[in-house]
């Protein structure tokens, strides 16, 4: 029999932790399995878009988030090849939605923030050092096999999230195909100080270069500077152990000198545009990367995983208090894939080609020609803002 109401977690990323603390503060015992000794602080989301603070704010971690992280308006596109730059800012969305900035801060740093929080209840507990390995499953509940510092340990709950990040090991148990494609690009996410601001960056720049394309983005305040990241792209058939050795080459061209550069991390990450053919097995349901991958370009990747989160957290807790149907949760597998196939993976596909693959004069141009209404048109920068917010399912219990 299964511990009644009890649910697993796979994944201590902001998925899986996020996860646990929606369902925690529904008064649900949850435990969470990460096969790190700790929170993962490899160089990846840091860009939370306006849209999905409302739901950080509901599980109570919004102002903490923030504390850590900072506040931001601007962005500019900036053509690498003739210099010039166009600017807007969610300015234009002040009086229009509850929140307009993006939140900045790293996605280990918004890990430890719901870490903090979920420690405030006794019944969430985070087991570190536990790789999930197998699972079965029956009509009341399913039982994960983890390799443990002590050896194999069998944990059971009624019901499992797979969070465990894109190379899922419950979705592969479940023998559910990742549909989709890898690029054939590598993408080198680096972490720097060097005084952006100080020679005219704004806090994120998206360079425009078939060549040397980049996002440039503050990260935090940290520091002199504060922390940036600063991401490129190459071609993935070039060595990966020469990576470091071929980044001045990519910071020559761009930055105006070298005074004050610090690499302070650097990770290379092959990218794919891939969705899991069903999001949802049973009692097992798989939520952010090991749902849905995409390239990072636009920062849609942890936003799609957190607009899974507000919904299913939320939708299980209701499914397990008797509040819900089950049905609820098919909706959320149903729901969040179309959205992620739909909606999120062309955007970034989009964006990807628009920074890194403007080949095609004429396309450019016409990229360009849109970019530039930014700068005068009120409601082309408001329609342009709000696209985030289409990636967003509404409450699946009608709590909001
Ligand atoms: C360079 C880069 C920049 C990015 N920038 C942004 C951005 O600005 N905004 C944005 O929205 N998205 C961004 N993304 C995407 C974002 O990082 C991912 O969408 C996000 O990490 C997904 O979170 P997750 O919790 O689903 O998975 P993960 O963060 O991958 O977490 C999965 C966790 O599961 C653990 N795990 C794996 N296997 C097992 C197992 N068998 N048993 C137990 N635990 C396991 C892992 O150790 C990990 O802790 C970026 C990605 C990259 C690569």
């Amino acid at each position: 029999m299964s511990k009644d109401g009890h649910v697993l977690v796979a994944g201590a990323g902001p998925v899986g932790i996020l996860n646990a603390l929606g369902l925690a503060r529904a008064g649900i015992p949850v435990t969470v399995l990460e096969r790190s000794p700790g929170v993962v602080p490899s160089p990846r989301a840091m860009v939370y878009h306006w849209s999905v603070l409302d739901g950080l704010e509901r599980l109570g971690v919004y102002d903490a988030a923030v504390a850590r992280g900072f506040l931001k308006q601007d962005y500019t596109y900036k053509v690498h090849k003739t210099g010039e730059e166009i600017n807007y800012g969610l300015q234009s969305l002040e009086g229009l939605v509850r929140h307009p900035t993006n939140l900045h801060l790293g996605q280990h740093v918004l890990v430890e923030v719901a870490l903090e929080a979920l420690a405030a209840y006794p019944h969430a507990e985070v087991l570190w050092d536990h790789k999930l390995v197998s699972l079965t499953q029956d009509g009341d509940g399913v039982t994960v096999v983890a390799q443990a510092p002590d050896g194999p340990r069998s944990l059971r709950g009624s019901w499992l999230i797979g969070a465990d990040g894109a190379r899922s090991a419950v979705r592969e148990a479940l023998g559910i195909e990742f549909e989709g494609f890898t690029w054939p690009e590598r993408f080198v996410a680096t972490n720097v100080r060097y005084p952006f601001e100080a020679k005219g960056f704004s806090q994120t720049t998206m360079l425009i270069d078939d060549a040397f394309g980049a996002i440039i983005s503050k990260i935090d305040n940290s520091g002199e500077t504060g922390l940036w990241r600063y991401t490129y792209c190459e071609d993935a058939s070039l060595p990966e152990e020469g990576v470091l050795e071929r980044l001045p080459r990519f910071l020559q061209e761009v930055l105006p000198d070298q005074e004050g550069f610090e690499l302070d991390a650097h990770s290379p990450y092959r990218m794919h545009q891939r969705a899991a053919t069903r999001f949802r097995d049973g009692r097992v349901l798989l939520a952010g990367d090991a749902a849905h991958s995409t390239n990072p370009t636009g920062g849609l990747g942890l936003t799609s995983g957190l607009f899974d989160t507000y919904v299913l957290q939320e939708a299980l807790a209701a499914v397990i208090k008797g509040e819900a149907e089950e049905s609820v949760l098919d909706e959320y597998a149903r729901e969040r894939r179309r959205v992620f196939v739909e909606v999120a993976s062309p955007a970034a596909s989009n964006n990807k080609r628009l920074v890194y693959h403007s080949t095609d004069p004429a396309r450019l141009e016409q990229d360009l020609t849109e970019l530039r209404a930014l700068e005068t048109d009120h409601e082309a920068v408001v329609r342009r803002l709000m696209f985030p917010k289409s990636l967003e399912t509404r409450s699946l219990v009608g709590a909001w």
